[in-house]
């Protein structure tokens, strides 16, 4: 028996950093707004950072692979066939529960790479499309940082002032400056001081698997307590079975489960797709019907396709023995280089990366992580554990085609949803792209002083920024949605994720979603009062 509940006039599938922005902005401007999220709302409290066996917890429950973790809100992701293995969390705040809060935006030049590169294809936006959404963005989120930075354009004075570069993070920037490099403090969407009601960052645990001081902005203490102010719904523990479409091709509503799984049909004049760029695939596919029959919003047949993750190697320096190890805290935002950003002729790669410094594991994985065992073991992990530093490259892959999401014809979920498939292959390009990226952080490294090197030529854990299986653009046989992000095959459907990146960047990608996402809602808020009623 379907429940079917009141209608609404928009229904958010997916709570994390995208759906959460636009649920926000949605409400604010005076809709009717349900949001369905498949998993719970998490408590603080209970976040790793609380618990003397954090580092077994990180490795368990709270991994960032969801095949490892397995919760009840986790879907199986079929990654056998991928270079890279896929990274998410499924619960209200999506992968913000679980992310660095690194906040670098695109540059102007990434909306324009087939015309100043000749490769991929140019967004149907600009940079200036975005900037004031990236700006909201920033308010709501909180951003901690300094402007001026050369290799980007001006921006809006940050929110508070940077996070503390700390002894390491000033001698990795003096190194960038003997080499005559770009550095500058990351953005970071982390309090530095007290903001909205959350407190700063005080280094009490390791931020990457949630912030139990609220310090870290995850959308669920940033975006839906507020969205819930203005009159939103979240219903957490709700898994989004299908999109329902009418015999005029466009949405009606959906059909899920319920806390108790029970079968539930929500009507809804749109409905807006934020699973994250392997979610929203997989939903978009298993929504088929006899008006949309290769899935819904899928007649170009792109959905799935062009999968971008950015590549990622690095290499870490073992540094001589600080005073306190460090290891809490922020951990990968603190400054980046974003010298060999830009396309340079006389390198054989197109496009280019970001450096981003990253801090010492815990205790456990150092001893685990590479340190020799038997004789040498205790010297060895004396001489790394809290004195590494690493850089991380993140790096533009170019879209393909085969790179790609279809639906597993075996592995499902507990409601019988198919599992993604994902199948990933490195190009040359990306393959003489991190080749440069590890050679330059072995030279800073040095330059910084490091008294050992380790090198990373491809990070294989590293899917953690999930793009392009939705692309936008103008042309309908070559796109998803169009520039408000709404489907070319249905005008009441919207997909807001990084699915709809047409090309990368070398940065990571949660500001550009965000801001997407804040851009759709105004659109929807300034050109669509047919969605209301
Ligand atoms: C370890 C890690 C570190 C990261 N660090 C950074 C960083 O420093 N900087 C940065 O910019 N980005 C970072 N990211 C990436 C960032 O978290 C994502 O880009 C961002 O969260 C994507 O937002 P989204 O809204 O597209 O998807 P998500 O935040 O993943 O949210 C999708 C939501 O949809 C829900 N959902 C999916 N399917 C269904 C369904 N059928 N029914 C109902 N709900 C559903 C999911 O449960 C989830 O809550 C990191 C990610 C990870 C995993």
């Amino acid at each position: 028996m379907v429940n079917s509940q009141e209608p609404t006039e928009i229904v958010v599938i997916g709570s994390g950093a995208s759906g959460a922005a636009a649920t926000w902005r949605l409400a604010k401007d005076g809709f009717r707004v349900v949001c369905l999220e498949q998993g719970p709302w998490v408590v603080p409290t209970e976040y790793p950072v609380t618990r003397a066996n954090w580092e077994e917890l990180v490795r368990t429950s709270w991994a960032y692979h969801p095949n490892i973790r397995q919760t009840h809100a986790d879907y199986t992701v079929n990654d056998d066939d991928s270079a890279v293995k896929v990274l998410m969390y499924n619960a209200v705040g999506g992968s913000t529960i679980h992310w660095t809060a690194h906040v670098p935006r695109f540059h102007p030049s990434d909306f324009r790479v087939k015309t100043l590169d000749g490769v991929a294809d140019d967004w149907p936006l600009t940079y200036w499309d975005l900037e004031p959404f990236y700006d909201e963005n920033d308010v709501m989120m909180g951003c901690s940082g300094i402007i001026g930075d050369p290799a980007n354009p001006e921006r809006s004075p940050r929110q508070m002032p940077p996070i503390p570069l700390g002894p390491d993070g000033e001698r990795m920037a003096k190194a960038f400056d003997r080499l005559g490099w770009h550095w500058w403090p990351s953005d970071s969407h982390v309090n530095s001081e007290p903001y909205r009601g959350r407190e700063a960052c005080n280094n009490c645990g390791p931020l990457g698997w949630g912030c139990s001081r609220r310090a870290k902005a995850s959308t669920d203490a940033t975006y839906l307590p507020e969205a819930i102010e203005h009159g939103a719904e979240v219903r957490a523990n709700s898994t989004v079975f299908e999109i329902v479409t009418g015999s005029d091709g466009k949405a009606k509503g959906v059909n899920y489960y319920n806390e108790q799984s029970e079968a539930c049909f929500q009507s809804a004049r749109a409905v807006i797709v934020a699973c994250n760029g392997i979610g929203t695939p997989r939903m978009l596919l298993h929504s088929a019907s006899d008006s949309h029959p290769a899935g819904l919003a899928n007649a170009s047949g792109l959905v799935g396709k062009n999968l971008m993750f950015h590549v990622y190697a690095g290499a870490s320096g073992v540094f001589p023995k600080g005073e306190e190890p460090v290891y809490k805290g922020p951990l990968a935002n603190i400054i980046m280089s974003q010298e060999f950003y830009e396309t340079d002729p006389t390198r054989d790669f197109v496009r280019g990366y970001t450096f981003q410094m990253g801090r010492s594991s815990g205790p456990a994985s150092t001893a685990i992580g590479g340190v020799p065992w038997g004789q040498g073991h205790h010297g060895s992990f004396d001489a790394r554990f809290g004195n590494m530093n690493g850089l991380g490259v993140i790096g533009e892959d170019l879209p393909i085609e085969t790179n790609r999401v279809t639906l597993d014809s075996e592995r499902k979920d507990r409601f019988g949803i198919p599992a993604p498939r994902v199948e990933y292959k490195l190009d040359d390009n990306s393959k003489r792209l991190l080749s440069h990226g590890v050679k330059q952080a072995h030279t800073a490294l040095l330059e910084a002083g490091a008294v050992e090197v380790i090198e990373n030529a491809h990070s294989v854990n590293g899917g953690w920024h999930l793009m392009g299986t939705a692309r936008m653009g103008d042309d309908p046989e070559r796109s998803v949605v169009d520039a408000n992000c709404q489907s070319h095959d249905a005008d009441n459907l919207f997909v807001i994720d990084g699915s709809v990146f047409v090309t990368g960047g070398g940065v990571n990608p949660t500001p550009t979603i965000q801001a997407l996402a804040l851009r759709t809602a105004d659109y929807i808020k300034r050109e669509r009062d047919d969605l209301r009623g």
